[in-house]
């Protein structure tokens, strides 16, 4: 059956046993805790989603089913799945590196020429930018030149070798294709040299390296991949550009990509605060002098996308730049986006001419460490200060300056602290603060109004992509049928929902429970039924040959339907984290991950509330009823609406049959909820 089709066929290279290990060995919350910052709630741990922007967490990892869900985006999956979004791996990637993580030793089984040659091209680029990395950093202190240009030239900025080494610099020769040739003669195709920028194709055929004569930075991956370069410029030619990056490619996207972010992570976490430089020898600098939590965007304004990298470990940015940079434009826009992530942002201004390396060279990191604690302030009120200053030179440009701050102050989520804000404007720019309020809540209000413009808008796009519908999985209890509330007809899909993802749900969650029902054989002695819920609710709903409306939940369900036929092992977490639909697998992940349970609650409040098996039971039969009987109830009303339109005798009586049908259908389920023991 098709169905199965959507599970991962296990990598050849890897053997089973191998994979099971690392399966049984993986903890979920240690694998994404590594990317998220992750607390716990009840079972769960939950954190900002690492895959959407959001400012509220509604990202869940369950520990012991090893899954995680976003209720906000709707991603969701294992720890595998989680490294193959996340870091871009592939599923064998994600098993090396869970086993690597695990010290688990792989056993490999032969891999056939074919797959050699089915190896994703992603993998491809990765393979040689590796090899560039190893090749750059090489030169650098094993060849002559190298050591001459490229290693004096980091010595002579201060750098020192074991910081050279932290960051993997090297050196590209001086020469037209010094590397090319290097990494054609090891294997690596023009294709992939091509795509990751590391040679230039001329259009007659030459080509030659891009970096040539430059000391290369790599710039890492999250997890230490190598996604690309970063290269300066030694000589003194004017025309050449003074750094040089790596063009976009299919795994190096700059405005995603944060120089440093990989060494500084965990040092990030620690301070709970992350600084931002300007360029690649600033963050370097800085670790050398202890200061580790550094990151630098990489030849770009700061994005969006870079600032939510740095949101999944501290809410906090200190941003650090010279006081006369030209960038200071540049940094306020940064400023204005990092506020919009709900991020606190906070300033150091180094004295004229210096900025973090060049004090860092001159007063070493004791100074440039308490230079940095004494001299941190709040990045609105400086530059508020800035500006009333400014305003007081050039009058004229009062009410344009003072709506550029509102515009900022508009931004900051917390309402107490725009009011704070305020208060700090109006007094500074001498203005009333009941003025500059209503400006706020104007520009608030429009914030507030465009935000929800484009949430609705992408809510229809996701809707209209065929993801899930947006009722989310609070209903643990079938909701009571309201007559007068119903919805029209023709809007089948939600008319069943409720019902129908209660019984999904209780596939998903409680499918091979197995309930023990006593009862009395036909000798009238008394004996015990076993089954599964899966095989309780397919034969229920089989026998009335009911179908679900959602057709997703269809899905859910032919796959336990099939599963209970070939007495095959059900469907559970892992094999839904696994699922390659994607729409399938966020569904009953989210099914499974219920983030208002109310038995976590209680469990935090210390007290436990047992569910008895029997209960369970119950819970089933009175499921599978209703939604019986809303099906049923919805078939009737739609022939009493066919029955009142003009028709053909003859259709009128095939109504009138069907609907004396359903009603002993009904009769018998209403009789059947009340008396029967076992089906
Ligand atoms: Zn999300």
């Amino acid at each position: 059956m098709s169905y199965f089709l959507c599970n991962f066929a296990f990598a050849t290279m890897i053997n089973k046993e191998t994979i099971d290990k690392i399966m049984d060995a993986t903890q979920i919350v240690d694998v994404v805790g590594e990317f998220v910052s992750l607390k716990q709630r009840g079972t769960n741990h939950i954190g900002c989603c690492p895959f959407h922007n959001e400012k509220t967490p509604s990202f869940y990892v369950s520990p012991s089913k090893g899954i995680y869900k976003c209720f906000g985006c709707g991603e969701a999956g294992n720890a595998v799945g989680f490294l193959m979004k996340h870091e871009h791996y592939t599923y064998p990637e994600a098993l090396r590196y869970l086993a690597k993580k695990y010290n688990i030793e792989i056993e490999e089984e032969e891999q056939s020429d074919e797959e050699k040659a089915r190896q994703s091209e992603r993998d491809a680029l990765f393979h040689v930018t590796e090899f560039a990395q190893k090749y750059f950093a090489e030169l650098l202190y094993e060849d002559d030149l190298g050591r001459a240009i490229g290693l004096s030239y980091f010595h002579g900025r201060g750098l020192s070798d074991e910081v050279i080494k932290k960051f993997g610099l090297g050196y590209c020769m001086d020469e037209w294709s010094n590397f090319t040739d290097h990494a054609r003669k090891s294997g690596y195709s023009d294709t992939v040299l091509e795509k990751t920028g590391l040679t230039i194709f001329k259009e007659d055929g030459k080509s030659y390296d891009r970096f040539r004569g430059r000391v290369m930075f790599p710039i890492f991956s999250v997890s230490g991949r190598v996604l690309g370069f970063s290269g300066r410029v030694l000589s003194k030619e004017k025309q050449a550009a003074k750094y040089v990056n790596s063009p976009d490619s299919d795994i190096y996207l700059k405005g995603n990509i944060l120089y440093g972010l990989y060494q500084a992570k965990n040092a990030i976490v620690r301070a709970d605060k992350c600084y931002l430089v300007e360029g690649n020898v600033d963050v370097i600098s800085m670790h050398q002098s202890g200061v580790e939590n550094t990151v630098a965007s990489c030849g770009t304004a700061l994005t969006s996308p870079q600032i939510r990298l740095i949101k999944r470990y501290t809410n906090n940015i200190t941003v650090l730049y010279d006081g006369d940079s030209a960038g200071i434009k540049a940094t306020l826009k940064a400023v204005n986006l990092i506020l919009a992530e709900g991020m606190h942002v906070r300033t150091v201004l180094f004295p004229d001419e210096e900025d973090p390396d060049s004090y860092a060279q001159k007063y070493g990191s004791t100074q440039l460490q308490e230079y940095l604690a004494s001299h941190e302030e709040n990045f609105l009120l400086y530059r508020m200060r800035l500006v009333s200053e400014e305003v007081k030179r050039d009058p004229i440009r009062k009410v344009e300056l003072e709506k550029e701050i509102i515009n900022t102050i508009a931004l900051v989520p917390d309402t107490l602290e725009r009011n704070e804000y305020v208060k700090q404007c109006a007094h500074l720019f001498g203005t009333t603060e009941e003025s500059l309020m209503r400006v706020l809540n104007r520009t608030v209000s429009n914030n507030v109004q465009k935000a929800w413009k484009e949430a609705e808008q992408s809510a229809r796009q996701q809707h209209t992509e065929g993801d899930e519908p947006v009722a989310e999985p609070q209903a643990e209890e079938p909701q009571p049928d309201n007559e007068q509330f119903a919805a029209p007809i023709e809007d089948k899909l939600s008319q069943c929902e409720a019902q129908e993802m209660k019984i999904v749900s209780l596939l998903v969650n409680s499918g091979a429970k197995e309930i023990q029902q006593p009862y009395k054989d036909e000798n009238d002695n008394p004996a015990v039924y076993e089954f599964r819920v899966a095989e309780l609710i397919v034969s229920e709903l089989n026998a009335d040959k009911l179908h679900f409306d959602n057709a997703l939940y269809q899905q859910i369900f032919d796959l336990y339907d099939h599963c209970v036929a070939e007495g095959t092992p059900l469907p559970d977490a892992n094999y839904f984290a696994q699922c390659q639909d994607i729409v399938m697998r966020n569904k009953a992940l989210s099914l499974m991950i219920d983030p208002y349970k109310i038995s976590d609650l209680w469990e935090k409040k210390g007290i436990y509330v047992t569910k008895p098996e029997n209960r369970l039971f119950e819970d089933v039969k009175e499921s599978i009823y209703n939604f019986k009987s809303k099906k049923l109830r919805l078939r009737m009303e739609e022939i009493d609406r066919k029955l009142k339109q003009e028709s053909s005798a003859e259709e009128q009586l095939m109504l009138i049959a069907e609907k004396c049908e359903l009603k002993k259908i009904q009769v018998k389920i209403e009789h059947d909820i009340l008396n029967r023991v076992i089906v």
